[in-house]
C-alpha cells in the first residue's frame, strides 16, 4: 500500500473532537479518500468513513462527543478504498487501548509483521499501524515506560513515519529518525496540538512552536508539553517534494515558509532556464507561485491563461489512470484571448506521468499559442518513492530513461527546462545532505533492496 496522508492530535482541557474536524479540514489537500478521528472516552472510541472531511463524519455531532485527547487523520491510497483503510487505527491490546494514525511507509512492514505473528500476534488488518499497536504493546507488557517502549519499537521500524497515537487517554506525536514525512507542535488556547502542517494550528487560531525533530517522541498534554529525541541520525532526509508539491504553500515546514520557497524556487527557474517569449502562465493552482517568481526574475508579465475548474479534485492522487485523463480536460480551459498568437510559457511544480502536461500543451497550441515552452520547479524525476508518495514505479515516470530531448519531444513542447538539483536546494535552504532526492538522484536514505544507498551512516543512540 502507498499512502500520502496528514495526522493531528490534541490534548487539551476542553473536548477535543470538533478540533480536529478543524484540524483535518486543513490538512484535506493531504488526503481525500477517507478520514478518521479517534478520542478517549473512558476507552478509545473511533468516528471514521470514506471521502472528504466534510463527507466522512456525516450525521455526527462531534460538540457531543466527550474526550479531551484524540487524535485524527486524512486518509490517500492508491488502493480502492474501503471504510477499514481509514485511520486512527484502535487496538485494543493486553496494555490497554491504543489508537494510530500514520503517514509514511514502513519499508521492512512485511518482517516485522512475520516476526509479531511468529509471537503469537492474529492481525485484523495487516497493516502497518496495527504492527506499531502491538510492538508497543510488548514493550508495554514488560513495564517499561512509554519512552523506553517506543525506542525499541524504533529500533526495528525502517522507513518513514510520523505517527500520532493514543495509548488509552495519553497522546504523542513520533517522527522517524530521517525526517522525511514531516510533523509540527503548536500551542493553542487550552492545550497543544502535533500535526503533519502548521496550517492545521493556523487554523485552530493556534500557534506553531517548532517542528518535530527527527526521531524525537513527543507527549502533548493540555498543560504542558515533553519531547524526547530518542534516535539521532547525523544526517536529515526531509522529502524534498513536501516543498514543492504537497504541503500547503502558507504552511511552515522545518522553520521555512512553503511560499517563499516556491517563488524562490520560480525566479531561480528563470536564471538557469530563461527563454524569450511574451508570457508567463501558470498551471493552476500549483504552478501558481513558481510563475510569480519565474516572471519576477524574468520580466516577463504574468496572465491567467489556464482556468480551473474548481470542483474536480487533484489529478496526481487520484486513484486511477483512467479517471485521471478523463478528468485534465474537464479540469483545464483556456483563456483564448490570452494566449492567441502568443510565445508563452507554462511553469508547473513537477512531471510525473507526462500525460497530463502533454494534454495542455496541446490544448494552448490547439487555441492558437505560437510557442509553448515548459518550464518545472523540480529536478527530472526518475526513480520511484518508497517513503509514501505515489511514484511506485519507473515505467509511470515519464523522465525514467529519458533525456530532457526526448522528454520535450513526448511533451510536445518548444522547449523544456527543469530546476537542477543545486537550484532547488538553494531554494529551500537545507544542506543537500539533509533532504531526501530519493526520486530524482536513485539514491536513497534508507536502504532498499535493489536500490542505491546515498550514503551509510553511524547510528546515535540516546
Ligand atoms: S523519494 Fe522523493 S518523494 Fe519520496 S520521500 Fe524522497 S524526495 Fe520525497
Amino acid at each position: 500500500m502507498r499512502e500520502k496522508c496528514g495526522v493531528a492530535a490534541i490534548a487539551s482541557r476542553h473536548r477535543v473532537a470538533s478540533s480536529l474536524y478543524v484540524a483535518l479540514l486543513a490538512l484535506q489537500h493531504r488526503g481525500q479518500e477517507a478520514a478518521g478521528i479517534a478520542v478517549y472516552e473512558g476507552g478509545i472510541k473511533g468516528y471514521k468513513g470514506l471521502g472528504l472531511v466534510s463527507e466522512a463524519f456525516n450525521g455526527i455531532d462531534f460538540s457531543t462527543v466527550e474526550g479531551k485527547t484524540g487524535i485524527g487523520h486524512v486518509y490517500y491510497s492508491i488502493k480502492i478504498s474501503v471504510p477499514e483503510n481509514a485511520q486512527p487505527s484502535i487496538f485494543h491490546t493486553h496494555a490497554g487501548d491504543i489508537a494510530v494514525a500514520h503517514n509514511g511507509i514502513i519499508t521492512n512492514a512485511e518482517q516485522i509483521k512475520q516476526e509479531l505473528m511468529e509471537k503469537g500476534h492474529h492481525f485484523i488488518q495487516g497493516s502497518e499501524e496495527e504492527s506499531f499497536a502491538y510492538m508497543l504493546a510488548d514493550e508495554l507488557k514488560e513495564k517499561h515506560s512509554i519512552e523506553h517502549a517506543v525506542k525499541n519499537v524504533m529500533k526495528k521500524l525502517e522507513g518513514s513515519y510520523a505517527f500520532t497515537f493514543m495509548v488509552n487517554d495519553r497522546v504523542f506525536g513520533l517522527r522517524d529518525p530521517y525526517g522525511i514525512r514531516p510533523l509540527c507542535l503548536g500551542k493553542i488556547e487550552n492545550g497543544y496540538v502535533i500535526a503533519s502542517e502548521s496550517v492545521a494550528i493556523d487554523a485552530l487560531g493556534g500557534k506553531l512552536i517548532r517542528d518535530v525533530i527527527p526521531g524525537e517522541l513527543i507527549e502533548i498534554k493540555p498543560e504542558e508539553y515533553k519531547g524526547n529525541v530518542i534516535h539521532r541520525k547525523k544526517h536529515k532526509a526531509y522529502c524534498f517534494f513536501e516543498y514543492v508539491y504537497f504541503a500547503r504553500s502558507d504552511s511552515i515546514m522545518n522553520g521555512r515558509e512553503v511560499y517563499s520557497i516556491r517563488k524562490r524556487l520560480g525566479e531561480i527557474l528563470a536564471r538557469e532556464h530563461p527563454v524569450d517569449a511574451d508570457i508567463v502562465i501558470p498551471i493552476p493552482d500549483s504552478g501558481r507561485t513558481y510563475a510569480y517568481g519565474y516572471s519576477k526574475a524574468s520580466g516577463l508579465p504574468v496572465e491567467e491563461g489556464l482556468m480551473k475548474n474548481r470542483y474536480i479534485a487533484r489529478t496526481f492522487i487520484m486513484p486511477s489512470q483512467k479517471v485521471r485523463q478523463e478528468l485534465v480536460q474537464l479540469k483545464l480551459n483556456p483563456v483564448k484571448s490570452i494566449i492567441e498568437g502568443k510565445k508563452v510559457v507554462i511553469v508547473d511544480d513537477s512531471i510525473v506521468r507526462g500525460t497530463t502536461m502533454r494534454r495542455i500543451v496541446d490544448m494552448l497550441r490547439y487555441h492558437g499559442a505560437r510557442q509553448v515552452h515548459v518550464r518545472i520547479a523540480s529536478p527530472p524525476i526518475i526513480a520511484p518513492c518508497y517513503f509514501g508518495i505515489d511514484m511506485t514505479t519507473r515505467q509511470q515516470l515519464i523522465a525514467s530513461g529519458k533525456n530532457i530531448e526526448e522528454i520535450k519531444k513526448e511533451i510536445n513542447a518548444d522547449s523544456l527546462g527543469y530546476i537542477s538539483i543545486d537550484g532547488l536546494t538553494e531554494a529551500i535552504g537545507i544542506d543537500k545532505n539533509d533532504l531526501c532526492l530519493g526520486c530524482v538522484t536513485g539514491e536513497y536514505p534508507i536502504k532498499i533492496e535493489g536500490e542505491k544507498l546515498r550514503f551509510q551512516e553511524r547510528i546515535e543512540w540516546k
